[in-house]
C-alpha cells in the first residue's frame, strides 16, 4: 500500500481500461467511483457499451502477467470455471505468415475466458474493495474544471434509470477510460487547450463471430486456431474453445471485404481461408447463435503525448488513447500494462504529473501500435507511410516465420515479442538471427536441386514443400 495521494479519484467508463485503472487508484485515492454507462450485470454478459465482447479476445501473455499481478489468482480463478489455457506455441495451432508454427514451449501461457467472463471476474474483483464505487447507468456529460481552466475538478454525470439531473462528481483526479468513442479531445479544447494530433492507419477490417458447441475431442486437445491474414490471403479467422465446452469463430477481412453475417455467408467465407482447421471444424459443430459483425474502419491513436499543455488532474487510458487492429489482440493488454505505469507513477510523484505519465503511457503504445501497424502496412492496398525500416523488419519477419515452420525457438522468440513479454529487440538478438539465417539456408538448400537427377526423382509431396512466403 502506498501513500494517499487524494480523496477521491473518478474513473470514467468501466470496462478493462477503466477497471485496472481503478483498482491501481485504489491503492492511493481514499475512495474511487468508476462511473459506467450501461447497467452491469452481476453474471457473465454481454452489454451494450463493449460490443466487441461477441469477439474472439485473445489475452497476450504481456497483458495475462499483468493482470495477475493485481488480481492475485485470477487466471486459476478462470481456469476454475471453465476457461480453457495452455501454452501458445503448444496447444494453438498458429499460421503466422503463411506458416504454421512448429509446436514447442514458449513459456507462456494463452488464457482464453470469453471477453464477458474476462470482465466479470475483474469487476468483481474491484468491487470487492471497499474504496470502489462502481456507479452503474450513469451517463459521463462533461468536465468540471478550474475557471483558468488550468486543474480538473471533477466529472459532470447524468443517472440514466431515475433520469435525475445532472450531478458534479468532484475529483481530485479524473480519468478518462471511456474507450473509441471518448470526448477527451472536444473537452480538452472546451477548456482552452489543443486537441492532440491524431495518427490513422486505415485498415477497414470486419469482423463477423459465431459461437457453437465444442464437443470432446473436436480440436485434437488444442485450444484454438489461428489464421492471420496475409497480403497473398487477405481473409482470416480464429477459432477459440472458450468456457461451458464453447468455441467461437472469427472470420476477419480487411479493406472493405467484410464476412457476411448470414449463416450460409459465413460458412462460405470460412471456406475461402487459406488453411481448412477451421472450416472443418465449424462444419461439424452445432451453432449456438447467429454471426454477428462488427466494424474497425482504422486503427487510431491519439498523440496526448505531443501536447506541452495538459490540464493537472485528468489522465486519458486504454482505447481512448489508442485503438489498434483488434486481430492483433493488444487492447486489453496494453490497459493491463498502463494500470501498472500508472501504479509506478503514483508511487513517485506526489501528484499524478499528466504530461509525464501520457508520455509514459505513449511509451509503452509504441511497440504494439508499430507491431500492428507495421503488419498492417504490409498489404499493398493499406494507405500509410512505409518506412526503410518497417520494410526491413516485414522482410525479416517474412524470414523468421518461414523459419519458425520448423524450429520452435524462433516461434518461441516471436510469440514473446508479440505477446509483449520480450521487447522486439529481442528478435534481432544474435542468437535468433543466427536461427533465421541457418532456416533462411536450409530452405534455399531444399528448393535447390543439385541436378536434373535430383530434380527427376523427387516426389510429389516434396515438390509442394513450402517455399519463402511473404508475412502479412
Ligand atoms: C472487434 C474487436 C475485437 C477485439 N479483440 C481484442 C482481443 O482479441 N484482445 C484484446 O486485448 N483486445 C481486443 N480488442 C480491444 C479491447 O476490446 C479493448 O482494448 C478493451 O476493451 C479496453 O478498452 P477500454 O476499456 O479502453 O474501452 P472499452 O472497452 O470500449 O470501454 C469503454 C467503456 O466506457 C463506457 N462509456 C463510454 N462512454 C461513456 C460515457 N459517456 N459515460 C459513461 N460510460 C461511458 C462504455 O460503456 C464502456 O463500458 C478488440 C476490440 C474490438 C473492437
Amino acid at each position: 500500500m502506498q501513500a494517499i495521494r487524494g480523496d477521491r479519484a473518478v474513473v470514467l467508463g468501466g470496462s478493462l481500461a477503466g477497471l485496472v485503472a481503478a483498482r491501481v487508484l485504489a491503492e492511493a485515492y481514499a475512495e474511487v467511483v468508476v462511473v459506467e454507462r450501461d447497467e452491469l450485470p452481476d453474471a457473465v454478459a454481454h452489454r451494450r457499451g463493449v460490443p466487441q465482447s461477441r469477439h474472439i479476445h485473445g489475452l497476450l501473455a504481456g497483458g495475462q502477467q499483468a493482470l495477475e499481478e493485481f488480481f492475485d489468482g485470477l487466471t486459476a480463478e478462470l481456469v476454475d470455471l471453465g476457461a480453457p489455457a495452455g501454452d501458445p506455441l503448444g496447444s494453438l495451432r498458429a499460421y503466422f505468415g503463411g506458416h504454421r508454427l512448429q509446436s514447442g514451449s514458449s513459456g507462456l501461457l494463452a488464457l482464453q475466458a470469453s471477453r464477458p467472463m474476462l470482465e466479470a471476474a475483474i469487476r468483481a474483483r474491484v468491487r470487492a474493495w471497499p474504496s470502489v464505487d462502481i456507479m452503474d447507468s450513469c451517463d459521463v456529460t462533461g468536465l468540471t474544471a478550474t475557471s483558468d481552466g488550468g486543474r480538473v475538478t471533477g466529472a459532470r454525470v447524468v443517472r440514466r434509470l431515475d433520469s435525475s439531473a445532472e450531478q458534479t462528481l468532484t475529483a481530485d483526479l479524473v480519468v478518462d477510460a471511456t474507450g473509441r468513442n471518448s470526448r477527451a479531445p472536444a473537452w480538452l479544447e472546451a477548456l482552452g487547450y489543443p486537441p492532440p494530433p491524431v495518427d490513422r492507419v486505415p485498415i477497414g477490417i470486419g469482423y463477423a463471430s459465431r459461437t457453437y458447441r465444442l464437443a470432446p475431442g473436436m480440436l485434437d486437445g488444442d485450444i484454438g486456431i489461428l489464421i492471420p491474414p496475409t497480403p497473398e490471403h487477405p481473409r482470416g479467422g480464429g477459432l477459440a474453445a472458450i468456457e461451458n465446452e464453447r468455441f467461437l469463430v472469427t472470420l476477419f477481412g480487411i479493406l472493405g471485404d467484410y464476412p457476411p453475417t448470414e449463416p450460409q455467408g459465413f460458412d462460405d467465407f470460412a471456406s475461402t481461408l487459406h488453411f481448412p482447421d477451421i472450416n472443418e471444424t465449424m462444419r461439424d459443430a452445432e451453432a449456438l447463435d447467429d454471426p454477428v459483425g462488427f466494424r474497425h474502419p482504422a486503427s487510431v491513436r491519439h498523440r496526448y503525448e505531443r501536447l506541452s499543455r495538459f490540464p493537472a488532474g485528468l489522465l486519458v487510458v486504454g482505447d481512448a488513447v489508442c485503438t489498434f487492429n483488434p486481430i492483433y489482440g493488444q487492447g486489453m493488454s496494453v490497459a493491463a500494462l498502463q494500470a501498472r505505469a500508472l501504479r509506478s507513477h503514483l508511487q513517485q510523484h506526489t501528484r499524478p504529473e499528466p504530461v509525464t505519465f501520457l508520455r509514459e503511457v505513449a511509451r509503452i503504445v509504441d511497440v504494439p501500435w508499430s507491431m500492428a501497424t507495421g503488419g498492417d502496412l504490409a498489404f499493398p492496398g493499406v494507405v500509410g507511410r512505409r518506412t526503410i525500416q518497417m520494410r526491413l523488419l516485414n522482410g525479416y519477419l517474412d524470414q523468421l516465420l518461414a523459419g519458425a515452420a520448423r524450429d520452435p525457438q524462433l516461434g518461441r522468440a516471436f510469440l514473446r515479442v508479440a505477446g509483449l513479454v520480450d521487447s522486439p529487440q529481442a528478435l534481432l538478438a544474435p542468437a535468433v538471427a543466427a536461427r533465421v539465417l541457418l532456416a533462411g539456408l536450409h530452405r534455399t538448400r531444399r528448393a535447390t536441386p543439385k541436378a536434373p537427377d535430383d530434380r527427376k526423382r523427387r516426389t510429389a509431396s516434396s515438390t509442394a514443400e513450402p517455399t519463402v512466403r511473404r508475412r502479412e
